[in-house]
Formats: structure tokens, sequence, C-alpha cells
């Protein structure tokens, strides 16, 4: 699977033209508006496109993606491209969506430096350490999927106590944040069950997902 930059290039010329053949139009209306229902914050590793694992075609889903999908809300650029996905696109849905296998969450379960990124992953270690008991009570083998569930909790609230979010549901908008984690073993999807539709709903969302995770770990 090696491909040349001109490689690319001619792919690209006949996926368009085949977009245009299956669906005339497509791309005529796509540069009327985007009206996506869907954003995704996920993980940066290529591995994990967040079309085509949702199945969903340009135009349907906004997306942020950086090294282990995290959110802080210092980050303007992701506070900027949720502000923008919620303000003025109004999307439904958020999900933020980790993934089995992640490198940045290895290294940061492990302690090891990768260099700059060291102090991105802190973030990580952050939530390693908030639920040590947790991890620490399961075999070592589940303690990475473990954490990649973790992560992806606490990204979900750091996207529900954003200034963006708390507004957003201050004026009565309508959108969900879902955290998901994904396997890039089989390519699927599982739901962490929290789902967040209000501020006050975070915490009971909060402490069943982390319950759910502690259980899952467990068995
Ligand atoms: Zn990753």
């Amino acid at each position: 699977m090696t491909h040349s930059i001109p490689d690319i290039f001619s792919n690209n010329r006949a996926w368009a033209a085949q977009m245009e053949r299956q669906r005339p139009g497509f791309f005529t209306e796509l540069t009327r508006q985007q009206k996506p229902k869907y954003m995704w914050i996920g993980c940066s590793d290529s591995r994990v496109p967040a079309n085509e694992i949702m199945g969903l075609d340009p135009g349907e889903v906004f997306v942020h993606r950086n090294v282990a999908n995290v959110v802080v809300h210092s980050d303007l650029n992701a506070l900027s491209t949720v502000q923008f996905a919620v303000d003025v696109i109004k999307v439904e849905h958020i999900t933020v969506v980790g993934h089995y296998g992640c490198s940045g969450v290895a290294a940061a379960l492990a302690g090891q430096r990768v260099g700059l990124a060291d102090n991105w992953l802190r973030h990580i270690q952050d939530v390693r350490d908030r639920h040590w008991h947790l991890i620490d009570a399961i075999p070592e083998g589940h303690r990475h999927d473990a954490l990649v569930e973790l992560n992806a909790i606490e990204q979900v609230v750091n996207v529900c106590q954003s200034t963006v979010m708390v507004d957003a549901w201050a004026r009565g908008q309508k959108v969900s944040v879902h955290g998901w984690v994904y396997g890039i073993h089989d390519g699927l999807l599982q739901n962490l069950h929290i789902t967040v539709s209000g501020v006050e709903a975070l915490e009971a969302a909060y402490k069943a997902a982390i319950e759910g995770v502690s259980r899952a770990a467990r068995n």
C-alpha cells in the first residue's frame, strides 16, 4: 500500500468523478452550505477516519482531531471548533471518540517519554491518576482499554463544562454530547453510555459511565 503523491492526485480525480457519476450535482450541492448533524472529536491516528467509520459522506460530519482526543479548556483550537459547530452549524450531536490501541494513551499509561507531546499527554496522565484506584484494581492487560474509555468519558465532561455548551444549553439549544470508543482491531464503535443533553444531567451520567468501565474491567 505505497502511494506516491501523483497516485494521490490520480485517486482523487477518480473519486471525484465516481461521486459525480453516482450522484450528479453532489459537489455543487455541497458548495451551497454545510449542515452536518454530527461533530466528531477523535484521535489523529490514521486508522480512525471519522467519515468512513460512521458511514457518512462529505458534508455530514464536522471533525476535530488531535493526539488522543483530548479537550482542554485552554485549547483555542478545540474550543473554537466546538463553538463553530454548536453556534453556527448547530450540530445536534457531539461525539467524543477514543480508540483502543491508542499510542497516546499507551504512552501516558506507561509514563513513557515521547518528546514535546509529553506535555499534551499529561492531560491523560491526570485522568490515569484520578482513576488510579480503578485502574490499579484491574489486570495489567486490560488497563490500556480502561484508560482509553476513562479518557473519552473525561473529555465528554470537558466538552460539557465548556462555556460553549453551558451557554448553548442555557438558551435551550438541543445538542447532546456522547462518549464512544472505536476498535481498530474490529472496526466497531462501542457506546460508553454517557450521553449528556444538559448541565444538570452531567454528574449522574458521568458517575454511571465510570461505574460501567469499572464493572466491565472487573469481569
Ligand atoms: Zn490515538
